[in-house]
């Protein structure tokens, strides 16, 4: 915490990027940004040692927006290189969602840069202990003003059915912890049915936290539309 202003100064923070694979053609068809804090001793610290932190006293928020923009700006200079953009996802933090003015805020990061919205989808995770009112009235907004949203960490006891029926949602990513149990019996069935799910409620569905060319082949056989995972590629440099 107290270092978090002069990290941010000092640009201590970066986005590594982890590729999407689409399932039927094996090419990259999206990727999500996953924050890194290089020290300058350059050592990498990894989210799961600040991001807890920064969700109780808030600096998750800047951090957020921080990171949001840094993708932005990486897609805008894609663009002008002339570049293909591929959609670049960003975790916004449930706390996020007690800010009112995220989403004009957002709105005008994108317009500032000039980018496509399409380009920078908003993946966000359920918690039991969300005020439904609330989340449905910032969802909606961030939809109407034009972001894709992603469903997060399905699966993984926060993200629930019914904020499914009640939020906008484009795509959904099957938790790690579900791709963990396809090779069981009853495992692969819970895969099968969460992935029928979501198409029929015209999502497309990412499985994350594929490992193994096995689980490759299951996704593929089910009709699972991307992939997610170390089988593929860890989250990389920007330059790689
Ligand atoms: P997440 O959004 O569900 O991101 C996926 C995590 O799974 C990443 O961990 C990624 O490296 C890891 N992963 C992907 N494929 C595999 C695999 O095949 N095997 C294994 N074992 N792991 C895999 P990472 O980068 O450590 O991030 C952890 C969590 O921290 C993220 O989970 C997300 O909830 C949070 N996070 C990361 N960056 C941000 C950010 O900028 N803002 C916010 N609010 N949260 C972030
Ligand atoms: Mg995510
Ligand atoms: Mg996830």
């Amino acid at each position: 915490e107290n270092r978090f202003e002069s990290a941010i100064k000092n640009k201590e923070f970066v986005a590594y990027f982890q590729p999407k694979y689409d399932v039927k053609t094996e090419r990259i068809t999206g990727a999500e940004s996953l924050v890194r804090w290089i020290n300058p001793d350059g050592s990498m610290v990894m989210p799961g040692d600040f991001i807890p932190l920064y969700e109780k006293d808030g600096l998750i928020v800047k951090l957020d927006e921080y990171i949001f923009r840094y993708v932005c700006e990486f897609q805008r200079d894609l663009m002008e290189k002339g570049q293909e953009l591929i959609p670049i996802s960003v975790n916004l933090s449930r706390t996020s969602i007690h800010h009112s003015d995220i989403v004009e805020r957002y709105m005008k990061i994108v317009e500032e840069n000039g980018i496509p919205f399409s380009c920078v989808p908003v993946e966000l995770t359920e918690t039991a202990t969300l005020n439904n009112v609330m989340i449905r009235d910032f969802t909606e907004k961030l939809v109407n003003v034009g972001f894709a949203l992603h469903m997060d960490d399905f699966g993984s006891g926060y993200s629930s059915l019914t904020s499914l029926n009640e939020l906008n949602f484009s795509a959904v990513k099957l938790d790690k912890s579900l791709i963990d149990y396809i090779d069981q019996v009853r495992g692969k069935k819970i895969v099968q049915q969460a992935i029928d799910l979501g198409h029929g409620l015209d999502m497309k569905v990412v499985a994350e936290g594929v490992e193994s060319k096995e689980q490759k082949d299951c996704l593929k056989e089910m009709h699972c539309d991307m992939i997610q995972g170390f089988y593929y590629s860890k989250p990389l440099k920007e330059e790689d």
